[in-house]
């Protein structure tokens, strides 16, 4: 079954702000994307774009194979004609209706018969560990309960498109971490094709299967997690992704005769790869794991001081100096560090991305 969502050059906009700007993406059927990006990048309009509750200015939205939205062809097909299934991070439930008519609504409209739809509404709230819940009313229930109550509306008519707008943003940090698996699981469950609204980078990383990661009405990248992590296409990306921040430096390129140099104040780095002639600046990213401490001198490690030390749990989140350059280093090993204290600093070459800085965009090693 086509359960894809293709998107083509969408244009929302609302007087001068451009919400979405040219944009085309297409999810394929079971997916789950994530949309991820700072307040205002215009996350929340593309999705309710793909939704049918806002109606874009230019381009085409195509779902499960047909046309919803066509600017050229006029073409403009409502909320309710799409087959998809929404949660918002405002749980919308009907505030008059207990848990069983919340959850059946769907059901109802659709005519289901009433034993159906009471089968069908107790076998959603047995998935959701909601049995017995059915009678109360939303105010008698907790956030993570009345979040669930919403998933289980969403689920009880198992639609092919699962479209969520940080529906966990109301939650305490403990429910948003259960929450999130009980979504994930209900992706795999279900196989829905699930695009998720997300400003928050972990709850994008840990559920998606590729992440869309938006800045000022434009996808800036889309890939795994993983690759977005460990090779962002921008300084945009490399800044929003990941905690603690990634490491930029600015560094002189230093042409030897046979290898590169990296020069950033007094830190030295050999180039991974080549890098293209014409370039004498480079920005440096470099994540916090992938700076290795060591306590005792080495000639091929940089002296920094200690500046302080933020331990959390199983890590240690280090900040070191060197003169103006203040780096962030995550160390696994409970290691006892004094403020101060000298240590020596290692950075593997192949572990670095380097941005061109007037672009901002990753470099690739020139051929
Ligand atoms: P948030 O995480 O804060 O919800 P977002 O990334 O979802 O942000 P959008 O809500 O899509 O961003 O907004 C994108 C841009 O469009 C913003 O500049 C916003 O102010 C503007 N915008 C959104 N909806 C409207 C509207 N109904 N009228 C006018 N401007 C709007």
């Amino acid at each position: 079954m086509d359960k894809s969502i293709e998107i083509k050059n969408l244009t929302k906009r609302f007087g001068e702000v451009v919400a979405v700007d040219n944009q085309s993406l297409t999810v394929e059927s079971g997916e789950f994307v994530a949309l991820l990006g700072p307040s205002g990048c215009g996350k929340t309009t593309l999705l309710r774009c793909i939704s049918g509750l806002e109606e874009p200015d230019e381009g085409e939205i195509t779902i499960q194979g047909k046309k919803v939205f066509s600017h050229e062809e006029g073409l403009h097909a409502s909320a309710g004609q799409r087959n998809v299934g929404m949660v918002f991070q405002s749980y919308a439930l009907w505030p008059h209706m207990t848990v069983y008519d919340n959850v059946g609504f769907g059901l109802a409209q659709q005519k289901v018969p009433k034993d159906k739809i009471y089968a069908r509404v107790d076998e959603v709230l047995s998935d959701l560990s909601m049995t017995g819940l059915g009678e109360r009313y939303p105010f008698e229930l907790s956030g993570g309960q009345q979040q669930r109550v919403a998933l289980a509306r969403l689920l009880s008519t198992m639609p092919p498109v699962f479209l969520m707008d940080e529906p966990l943003s109301n939650l305490d940090a403990r429910l948003r971490l259960d929450m999130r698996s009980e979504i994930k699981r209900l992706h795999f469950d279900s196989g829905a094709t699930t695009i998720y609204v997300t400003h928050d980078q972990t709850e994008a990383l840990t559920m998606a299967s590729r992440v869309a990661v938006m800045d000022e009405g434009r996808i800036q990248q889309i890939a795994s997690p993983m690759e977005v992590y460990r090779r962002p296409a921008n300084l945009f990306v490399a800044e929003f992704v990941g905690t603690p921040r990634i490491n930029l430096l600015n560094a002189k390129v230093n042409q030897k005769s046979d290898h590169m140099v990296l020069e950033a104040d007094d830190i030295r780095i050999a180039a991974p790869g080549s890098l293209s002639d014409s370039l004498d600046e480079v920005t440096i990213a470099v994540r916090a794991e992938d700076i290795h401490l060591q306590l005792e001198p080495n000639d091929e490690a940089i002296e920094f001081s200690v500046y302080a030390v933020l331990p959390s749990g199983p890590e240690l989140i280090v900040h070191i100096r060197k003169n103006d350059t203040t780096l962030v280093v995550r160390e696994t090993r409970q290691l006892d560090l004094k403020m101060d204290q000298p240590v020596w600093v290692e950075i593997d070459p192949q572990s670095i991305n380097l941005y061109d800085p007037h672009s901002k965009d990753l470099l690739q090693p020139a051929e």
